[in-house]
Parts: C-alpha cells; sequence; structure tokens
C-alpha cells in the first residue's frame, strides 16, 4: 500500500487519534504545497525496542537544496507487540519557518510537539491557520513518508 492509501485508509479515526489528525491537516494548513518528493539525507532512530521510538531526520528545503531542515517524530505504544505507527505517533516539530509560525502554536497547545521553539509556541498565526489545527509541514510530511517506505512505521 502506497503512504497516501495508508494515510486514507485511517481517516475514519480523525479527532480520536492524534498522529491521524497531524497528518490529516498538513492539506488544510498548506492547501499550496504539494506532496513533493523531499530527500532525507540523514535519519537516527531511537527507541525502536522500547515503548517510545524517537525519529529525527534532515530534510532537504526544496527551495534551497543546499539548506535543510530537522524533523522530529515521537511514537508511543501501549505494548511492544504493537508496531509504530501513525494511530501512534504523539509529537512532532520541524525547524523551518512554515512549522514554527504556523503549527507551533496549535502543536504545543495539543502536546503534540516535542519541544516548545522558543518564542513562537505562545503565538497563534491567525490568518494561515485560524482554526489552529495541529499538524505537520511538508518535511515532517515528507519524513514520515520516508519512515513508511522503510518500514519503521506501519499498518496496525
Ligand atoms: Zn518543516
Amino acid at each position: 500500500m502506497n503512504f497516501k492509501d495508508y494515510v486514507n485508509k485511517h481517516l475514519d479515526l480523525l479527532n480520536e487519534v492524534k498522529g491521524i489528525d497531524l497528518i490529516n491537516n498538513f492539506k488544510k494548513v498548506f492547501p499550496f504545497s504539494k506532496e513533493s518528493n523531499l530527500t532525507v539525507k540523514h535519519f537516527n532512530i531511537k527507541g525502536e525496542d522500547t515503548d517510545t521510538l524517537e525519529a529525527t531526520g534532515t530534510v532537504s528545503s526544496e527551495s534551497d537544496p543546499g539548506n535543510s531542515y530537522v524533523c522530529m517524530a515521537k511514537f508511543h505504544r501501549e505494548n511492544n507487540e504493537l508496531p509504530f505507527s501513525l494511530q501512534n505517533m504523539c509529537k512532532v516539530s520541524c525547524n523551518c519557518n512554515a512549522y514554527r509560525y504556523n503549527l507551533s502554536h496549535p502543536n504545543s497547545k495539543n502536546s503534540s510537539q516535542v519541544e516548545p521553539i522558543p518564542g513562537y509556541a505562545s503565538i497563534a498565526n491567525t490568518v494561515r491557520n485560524p482554526d489552529k489545527n495541529v499538524g505537520v509541514c511538508k518535511h515532517l510530511y515528507a519524513f514520515l513518508h520516508f519512515l513508511y517506505e522503510k518500514g519503521i512505521i506501519r499498518n496496525n
């Protein structure tokens, strides 16, 4: 199953499972952003044998391919038999400006951000994200796609 179908398969869990809301709101917050294939340059996975997985990745910038952003996604499972998946994704962050300006505030308010970004977490963006949707930026979207393709996050 491709990543888009994987995401769509979970739509009935909207508003129940935070990880599904985060990824689904990508289109709401960034309606003009393409789900482009940004390149993940480096990645690091911690805790794959525990109940909490922390994935960090460096994703290239679309406008400036020499530049890149750091994405983080955290997953927490109830027991170690379950796979890590969008259903147990709990926190994200990216150090790009789109994330900072549009998502840092709602994500930190909803405990969906790995760490608060000083100076931004307290400011709501009433223009681009008036409904204060939690969500992911295109780098995080690409990084989650990558984790799915690698089999690090899976169906459950
Ligand atoms: Zn980003």
